[in-house]
């Protein structure tokens, strides 16, 4: 397969350069400059004139919830990974916490391998989880008899999920030494429990009787939250910052301790597009935990981006159906959105083509820098002979316009509704296949071009 004459973001590279690729059993076999003159097409290869496009390495989604098995009603593998590939995700990294049993065990995994297995359009990686439920299983030996099949561990300092509990301060250095000791990041999703457990009920009790309202929401989640949990996340991490990744930060101030201390942490784009203020337009479809913070953050943690205190975007994607999203009431609607589709189009939209972003450093956020952290670096994350073939195609001048019911997932609830954004996806390629085409998706199909089941479980150390 040869894709012909395309702007090819490559690592390293400051502007887009128009270059051959060529692509050979599932690999990125050859790349030539088009100065050096273009390669020829060998007999009977397919030819892709990609000369009125660019070619962006396969984006990595580090953070979604595909919840199968156990929630499918919310998402499962086959939709959670179709619209992943809509949007230029080539790999995908499943969370282990909303499904069931959730992944805190071999046999959980097992499981789940499963239940999912034959349905994911796209590449996959998993994590496994540690919860307060189960720790000690964990430490003894859980931890270890999944770190051959995960690329990382999760942890909650907060946690509403019965199936997954929190773990504390005084267990938390246990579990991170542990991890780095099987050679795995700790992921940690850090808002302190303390204050979100005072300021919810406080909030609460001030409202009485009356119907609550989205800012009480917002008050019960106050952005100090995330800047605490992270400062005793690092405060405790005695020597392993390295390995400590928070994941969804939302303020400034939590990237700048996570990265002065050596840590990693992810932003996701809903933190970026939207502030609090938008409740008021957005309701529901705007309801995440951590809640998007104050006006003005977005702008900064656009700044931490683009400096690389803030090491990469996720989606944090977590759908669920209408009656779920709409209950009635601020605290039983499901705090989570779908985002894997929407991420890497609204970066290039509103990170590259706005001039936020350098080629080089959006290629890092959307590819590169997670493909680095999650161990996949040797087989994904740029554009390199050698590398598997995934990338995908943007029409620069086209522009779309985010709507819920054309999303591929499960869930059509999205703050992004309405959504002007610049570059349109034209194709999506896995191992040197189309998985998702514009082309087809214009003539009334879902633009999904492989059957389910293609993506494969990637592990550690791929190459
Ligand atoms: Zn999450």
């Amino acid at each position: 397969m040869l894709i012909r004459n395309g702007l090819l973001a490559l690592p390293g590279e400051d502007s887009l350069v128009r270059a051959d690729l060529r692509t050979r059993d599932e690999r990125i076999s050859g790349i030539s400059l088009a100065a050096g003159g273009s390669l020829a097409p060998a007999d009977g290869e397919v030819v892709v004139d990609a000369s009125k496009f660019l070619v962006f390495p396969g984006a990595l989604d580090p953070h979604v919830h595909f919840d199968e098995p156990g929630f499918e009603s919310r998402e499962d593998f086959f939709h959670g990974s179709s619209e992943a590939a809509k949007g230029g995700v080539t790999t995908v990294i499943d969370m282990p916490c909303t499904s069931l049993p959730p992944v805190t065990n071999r046999e959980a995994l097992h499981g789940k391998l499963e239940a999912m297995g034959g349905k994911s359009v796209v590449d996959f990686a998993l994590y496994g989880g540690v919860a307060g439920n189960g720790i000690g299983e964990s430490l003894a030996h859980a931890m270890a008899d999944l770190a051959p099949d995960v690329v990382g561990f999760k942890c909650y300092f907060i946690s509403s999920m019965e199936t997954f509990t929190r773990i504390d301060h005084y267990r938390f250095p246990e579990v991170l030494r542990k991890a780095a000791g099987l050679g795995r990041p700790l992921l940690l999703h850090a808002e302190d429990w303390d204050l979100v457990t005072a300021a919810t009920a406080a909030v609460k009790s001030a409202r009485g009787n009356s119907p609550p309202e989205w800012a009480d929401y917002v008050a019960s989640r106050p952005e100090a939250a995330e800047t605490v949990a992270c400062a005793a996340a690092v405060a405790l991490a005695s020597g392993f910052e390295p390995n400590l990744h928070v994941v969804h930060v939302g303020t400034a101030e939590a990237a700048r301790i996570v990265a002065s201390a050596g840590a990693s942490c992810e932003t996701c784009a809903h933190y970026l597009a939207f502030s609090s203020d938008d409740f008021a337009s957005k309701g529901s479809s705007l309801k995440t935990a951590p809640v998007v913070k104050e006006k003005g953050q977005s702008e900064l943690l656009w700044k931490h981006l683009a400096d690389g205190s803030i090491a990469f975007c996720a989606s944090d994607h977590a759908p669920s159906p209408f009656e779920e999203k709409n209950t009635g009431s601020v605290w039983t609607d499901y705090g989570g959105i779908p985002g894997t589709g929407t991420m890497a189009p609204y970066l290039l939209s509103e990170g590259l083509f706005a001039g936020r972003l350098t080629l080089r450093r959006y290629v890092e956020i959307s590819s590169e820098s997670a493909a680095k952290r999650y161990g996949l670096w040797g087989g994904k994350g740029s554009l390199e002979p050698g590398k598997d073939a995934d990338f995908f195609l943007v029409d620069p001048e086209g522009s779309w316009t985010v709507e819920g019911r054309s999303l591929l997932s499960k869930g059509r609830i999205t703050p992004f509704e309405g959504m002007r954004l610049r570059g349109r996806v034209i194709s999506t390629w896995v191992r040197g296949r189309p998985v998702y085409e514009a082309a087809r998706a214009d003539r009334g199909e879902t633009g999904i071009a492989v059957e389910a089941g293609y993506g494969k479980h990637l592990r550690w150390g791929y190459r």
